[in-house]
């Protein structure tokens, strides 16, 4: 078959590189090979910058045509996660107990497609940053390119990104104004007090019974606290205490996670837990010390930037196949960093119905490159509508 259509014709190049990057996964900041992966494909695209090193391992590639007035930036992922991988794909991870679980490896090949094809067209007018990002996990690598003085170097009008959604519909772009994902903070909490023989607790203080009463107490914030109709949850996800059965430990340490779309809940959180902890600590004769670790914000996509994404997605897969209207999800993503510094749009690419354990961070999750011609056309789209040539 002939391809006259160039984005056909390179998706099995970018397939094969997905591939190759799923194969060879890295942890958050010690993307190296994926980054000199990356930085070698650019170059040998013809880009003549390429910066590496920013924020740690992050890479950004400058794409100029025409006048130099405007910007916007893309951004991808480098890393994977710390999951062993149970697809048995031909190409699995080669890196026990590291896989590409969230798809990073696609978005990272689908963005240098995406560049590929645009150093190649060059229709469009102004400047192109293709920002490939440390460290969206866990640690905040986004965080980290801004403190490294990214948007100083590269000022953009919008920063955009696209992350695979299985449970969406395939061939369905979905993008909202406002909310898409939720803020997370995180928290450990330790009651402790003097330990006793389980026969004799009237020698101890018992932090376990403080620690069952906080379980239970700490889910007035939800309930009690905060509007009904403004989604929050406080979620534990750690206890632990003891070790063996006639010994009332001294000691319990739990730890929880609270997501929320408002900034505000992160404050509020904050000051309940630790108001909730201290009040049970007193009344059990222990003594509550609460970290609270404020993490993610929400990322919230802008009005003007979102209304280009939109325009972008209905010119690649159809007005009736791009959805406006959804619940965010309560996921949170390292993006809303970026978002809040530059403004942008944040859009999930149907990946269609997958089972048990093949969903986003599962072992048997597998990246659907079905829509890598999709999200490469979607790129395209977006930079040549975005900064259109007058
Ligand atoms: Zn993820
Ligand atoms: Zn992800």
């Amino acid at each position: 078959m002939l391809h006259n259509d160039p984005i056909a014709a390179l998706t099995p190049d970018v397939v094969a590189w997905r591939h190759h990057i799923h194969s060879n996964p890295e942890l958050g900041f010690k993307e190296h090979e994926t980054a000199r992966f990356v930085t070698e494909k650019l170059r040998s695209f013809g880009f003549d910058e390429v910066h590496e090193g920013i924020g740690g391992t992050g890479v950004v590639g400058v794409l100029r045509c025409g006048t130099d007035t405007r910007a916007i930036g893309l951004r991808a992922e480098l890393d994977a996660l710390p999951v062993l991988e149970k697809t048995g794909l031909p190409y699995a991870s080669r890196n026990a107990g590291v896989m590409h679980a969230c798809g990073h490896d696609g978005h990272t090949a689908m963005l240098l497609g995406a560049a590929r094809l645009l150093s190649q067209s060059r229709a469009f007018d102004g400047t192109v940053y293709f920002i490939f990002q440390p460290a969206e996990e866990n640690e905040g690598g986004s965080m980290r390119m801004i403190e490294d003085g990214m948007f100083k170097r590269f000022p953009v009008e919008a920063i955009y990104a696209v992350h695979n959604w299985p449970g969406v519909k395939l061939g369905t772009i979905a993008a909202r104004v406002g909310a898409q994902m939720a803020a997370v903070d995180n928290f450990e909490l330790t009651f402790e007090g003097l330990g006793a023989h389980a026969a004799m607790p009237q020698l101890g203080d018992d932090p376990i019974l403080a620690a069952g009463a906080f379980v239970q107490a700490v889910q007035r914030i939800v309930s009690r606290s905060v509007d009904p109709q403004s989604a929050l949850v406080v979620s534990l996800t750690q206890i632990h205490g003891g070790n063996v059965a006639n010994i009332v430990p001294g000691r319990v340490w739990l730890q929880g996670t609270c997501r929320f779309f408002e900034p505000d809940h992160s404050d509020c959180c904050e000051k309940l837990i630790g108001e909730i902890a201290r009040g049970i600590a007193a009344a059990h004769s222990v003594t509550a010390t609460l970290d609270y670790k404020k993490g993610y914000p929400p990322l919230i996509n802008a009005a003007h930037a979102t209304a280009r994404a939109v325009e972008a997605a209905a010119a690649t897969v159809g007005r009736e196949n791009v959805s406006t209207e959804f619940s965010p999800s309560l996921g949170c993503e390292d993006f809303a960093f970026m978002i809040r510094e530059a403004g942008g749009c944040y859009a999930w690419i149907g990946a269609g119905d997958v089972g048990p354990g093949e969903g986003l961070h599962g072992d048997r999750y597998v990246f659907n490159d079905e829509i890598v011609p999709t999200v490469m056309r979607y790129y395209v789209n977006l930079v040549e509508q975005t900064l259109a040539v007058s």
